[in-house]
């Protein structure tokens, strides 16, 4: 069995900021990126995307580029873990072995949850932001559609970018209001969640954006079926009572978002909460039951805002707290919950949400942040792809310095099991 000073599953925003993190701190490190796809992408950008902003190819780069130089990658599918002989297996029957793992494999996308909606992802005027491949028909069908019925759904949660659905709503309807079609456009978000938002903060100007744009809100409405040649839908709407009813609607335009949990070999591993996420200590990102087993991104059960944004704050955590680890030493750098929502609400406005545990705000700017800014656009535009791409994947870290328990490090009960 190979064996690295750590392993990282999954090279994705979170795998290859955490590795450059780590290498920066301590070139000398061994470590290895198991992950399988030839293609990296900056999922942010798709929102962009789909609004005709950005062209795709600048959201997909060569993994190869993005893998920090320093470390290993070894092109393969983690199918299962073994934390106890500290070994992870891969979907070939081989065995890497560790002496701390972080696990990052993002979460798994379940088109089939939605009955006849995977069939038609692409056609019939049936679209989503939340795949590379159909972002940009997302920007041919806001261009063509001229009157009708445009709908857009989100997913129970815990989704990745939560803001997303409704930065799909937003920016489309600014483009069929500058164009004078919107007044022949019927246009509905409809969302299992009971709120718009779920920080109240940025409700308010939220709803402000659904105003203008005429679109009609139904909450505790979930899309369960869809028959694209037909183009039609259907809703589980939920009443205050608890009854439910079923919804059919006809429509020229459905942009779906489809229902997210943790990958299935996380979900079946020892690594995993009830609800199948990795579960993690908030603060430090450590696994409560394995000692040098760390997560973070997407998959980690934190409960935090699954964003790119969380992950530039989860990286420089994990990176210490891991070699606090690999020295014998307990983790005394602490995550705050920190995720970031650019809510583009019009093209050259962002509301930027930033925000940490329990809804606290955690402005990066000394600006109000429920008012929409030309700045926070600039920023989501022009700067993030370099910022993700050239910083955050490089380990340069920027205002994303942990802070510290004040004592000395926490007792390490789990981290003695270990044979380093
Ligand atoms: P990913 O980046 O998805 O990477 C996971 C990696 O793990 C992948 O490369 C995958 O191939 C690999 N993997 C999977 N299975 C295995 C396996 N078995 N073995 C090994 N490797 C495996 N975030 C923001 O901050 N701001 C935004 O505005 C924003 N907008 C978004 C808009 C959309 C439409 C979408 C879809 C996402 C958006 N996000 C946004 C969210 C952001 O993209 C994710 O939160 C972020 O990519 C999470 O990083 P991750 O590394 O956990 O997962």
């Amino acid at each position: 069995t190979q064996r690295y000073d750590v392993v990282v599953v999954g090279g994705g925003a979170a795998g290859c900021a955490v590795t450059a993190s780590l290498l920066r701190r301590s070139p000398e490190l061994r470590i290895a990126v198991v992950e399988p796809r030839d293609q990296h992408y900056y999922q942010p950008g798709w929102t962009l995307v789909g609004a005709g902003i950005f062209e795709r190819a600048r959201t997909e780069r060569a993994m190869a580029r993005c893998i920090p130089n320093g470390a290993q990658w070894i092109r393969a599918a983690v199918a299962g873990f073994e934390p106890e002989k500290q070994c992870i297996v891969l979907e070939d029957g081989n065995r890497i072995g560790y002496r701390a793992l972080v696990v990052c494999p993002g979460l798994s996308l379940d088109w089939d949850a939605v009955e006849g909606l995977k069939a038609t992802l692409g056609k019939n005027g049936v679209t989503s932001n939340y795949q590379f491949e159909l972002a940009p028909y997302t920007w041919q069908l806001v261009q063509n559609l001229r009157r009708g019925l445009a709908l857009f759904t989100q997913p129970p949660m815990p989704i990745k970018c939560a803001g997303a659905p409704q930065k799909a709503l937003y920016l489309s309807c600014d483009w069929w209001r500058k164009e004078g079609v919107l007044k022949d456009i019927e246009v509905e978000f409809s969302s299992a969640g009971a709120v718009l938002f779920g920080v109240p903060t940025f409700v308010p100007p939220l709803m402000k954006y659904v105003e203008r744009y005429n679109a009609r809100l139904n909450f505790n409405t979930t899309l369960t079926a869809v028959d694209g040649p037909a183009q039609k839908a259907w809703f589980k709407q939920v009443n205050a009572a608890g009854n439910s009813q079923i919804i059919e609607k006809d429509f020229d335009f459905l942009h779906a978002v489809p229902s997210q949990h943790a990958p299935d070999f996380i979900r079946q591993s020892p690594l995993a909460n009830v609800d199948g996420w990795v579960e993690a200590d908030h603060e430090t990102l450590r696994h409560p039951r394995y000692g040098n087993i760390f997560s973070l991104g997407d998959v980690c059960a934190a409960p935090n805002a699954k964003t790119a944004a969380a992950v530039r704050k989860q990286a420089p955590v994990v990176a210490e707290n891991v070699i606090a680890v690999l020295t014998g030493k307990g983790p005394r750098a602490l995550y705050d919950g920190y995720g970031s929502c650019p809510l583009t609400v019009e093209r050259g406005k962002v509301v930027l949400a930033e925000f940490g545990y329990g809804g606290t705000l955690l402005p990066t700017f000394p600006l109000d942040p429920a008012v929409p800014r030309r700045l926070a656009w600039e920023l989501k535009v022009k700067m993030m792809p370099s910022i993700y791409f050239d910083m955050m994947l490089r380990g340069r870290e920027w205002l994303a310095e942990p802070k510290h328990l004040p004592h000395e490090p926490m007792p390490v009960e789990a981290t003695a099991a270990c044979n380093f």
